[in-house]
């Protein structure tokens, strides 16, 4: 399979931030071949963040969950490349760290499924609500150098 170019959204959390996890983060997406097409550090308004987690509203842990995200600055980014949503989910490992595989982000750093360090995309269509919800001032274009390095065509 060729994949498709999609976009997703990834957030690094407020742990992530708070623990200094921000630059290995990016990095294993740059390492990946993705490119990074918008990116900012952003406190989040409980407001915002009920919007970004809408679907969950009702779960025994969405209190908390909001509470979390609210209790530090969070990284907003838009990744771009072969089945970025997919393959982000991949990258990031399972909701709860304890069972997610050691190589992926949340298997190396974390152990807690409440403070989990990272969030991505669960498929093409929220990634586009998320990203309409961070970046409603719109993401960048750019021809990355690497691009017939990385992709076919
Ligand atoms: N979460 C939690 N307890 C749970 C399930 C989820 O605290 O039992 C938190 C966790 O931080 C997770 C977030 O809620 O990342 C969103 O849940 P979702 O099911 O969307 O998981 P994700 O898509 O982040 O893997
Ligand atoms: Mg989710």
């Amino acid at each position: 399979m060729s994949g498709n170019r999609e976009r997703t959204y990834i957030m690094i959390k407020p742990d992530g931030v708070q623990r200094g996890l921000i630059g290995k983060i990016i990095q294993r997406f740059e390492d990946r071949g993705y490119k990074l097409i918008a990116l900012k550090m952003q406190s989040a308004t409980t407001e915002h963040l009920e919007k970004h987690y809408a679907d969950l509203k009702g779960k025994p842990f969405f209190p908390g969950l909001i509470k979390y995200m609210a209790s530090g600055p969070v990284v907003a980014m838009v990744w771009e490349g072969l089945d970025a949503v997919k393959t982000g989910r991949v990258m990031l490992g399972a909701t709860n760290p304890l069972q997610s595989p050691v190589g992926s982000i949340r298997g190396d750093f974390c152990l807690a499924v409440g403070r989990n360090i990272c969030h991505g995309s669960d498929s093409v269509d929220s990634a586009e609500k998320e990203i309409a919800l961070w970046f409603p001032e719109g993401v960048t274009q750019y021809t990355s150098a690497l691009d017939t390095w990385v992709f076919e065509n």
